[in-house]
């Protein structure tokens, strides 16, 4: 090789492991973020808010207990107990844990969850196969019940509903609640996510063939769901930030916001139509 080839070789070798370890840096700095602390408060009724600046943590309160949904990272979890501590709960009161699906960023902190409340945890069926690969620490995965679709999980007067919503996740769960503000009833849904990740195989996929079907079911379902207050497995999903900013300022309450959830699907439900679309042309 001519040396100022040899040359030109490793000074791309040494541009692209700058980049590598930039990306690297960027991927970490994200994950850093959002675990980034974040005012714990009053959604609605008996639901608090009490998770970081991405990643949305409900706490739902009862007179016999609370259930918490999503412990997110195991790095989330000091972050969710200041959170609850900090609004005047106990962690020892969390009796029920729930998740929105089986991704790091929503349950790998469950088993350290577990271990902080003594709670119950509960999955959706078709995602206990990749929770059972979730071990930080080499902690096993807990699951003390087993959620199929439509299944009711009550405590103290709350009843949530398990809404299977697959595609994100083989068993990406959508939880919806009633709760009661000022003597009126409000349909909470926190929404798992429809998003597709980066790299998501919708066609021929062999480890989940029928994914793309998956995603056009949950598509149909949620659109016949009540909504009034719209909450999601990421704060971003529902516009955490801006809402919260408006809280306090009289008006009513930002959560609520049927128009946003429908905004939010219709946004998903065109990214998914326009991969599907790329994906079969591919083919
Ligand atoms: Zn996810």
């Amino acid at each position: 090789m001519q040396p100022h080839k040899l040359l030109l070789c490793l000074l791309f070798v040494l541009v692209a492991a700058t980049q590598t370890s930039a990306q690297n840096k960027q991927a970490k700095q994200a994950k850093t973020d959002w675990n980034a602390p974040f005012p714990p408060h009053k959604v609605i009724g008996n639901v608090y808010f009490v998770g970081s600046a991405e990643l949305a943590t409900f706490l739902i309160t009862t007179p016999e207990g609370h259930i918490l949904i999503n412990s997110d990272f195991e790095s989330t979890v000091p972050v969710i107990r200041a959170s609850v501590e900090k609004l005047g709960f106990k962690m020892t009161d969390i009796k029920i844990l729930l998740g929105s699906h089986a991704h790091g960023d929503h349950m790998e902190g469950d088993a350290l969850m577990k271990e902080l409340t003594g709670a119950r945890v509960m999955a959706m069926e078709q995602d206990v196969p990749l929770l059972r690969k979730m071990t930080p620490g080499n902690k096993p995965h807990p699951i003390d019940r087993i959620l199929k679709d439509g299944d009711q999980v009550a405590l103290g007067g709350t009843t949530l509903v398990a809404h299977l919503t697959a595609g994100h996740t083989p068993g990406c769960t959508t939880w919806t609640l009633k709760a009661d503000e000022n003597g009126k009833p409000y349909n909470v849904l926190i929404v798992c996510s429809v998003g597709i990740n980066p790299g998501y195989v919708l066609v021929n996929n062999k480890d989940y063939p029928q994914i793309a079907d998956d995603y056009a079911r949950s598509f149909r379902l949620l659109r016949t769901l009540p909504v009034d207050v719209f909450l999601g497995a990421h704060g971003s999903f529902y516009g955490l930030q801006a809402k919260y900013a408006q809280l306090g300022k009289g008006g009513a309450n930002p959560f609520i916001d049927p128009a946003g959830f429908k905004a939010y699907l219709d946004d998903k439900e065109k990214a998914f139509t326009t991969e599907l679309a790329a994906q079969k042309a591919k083919q």
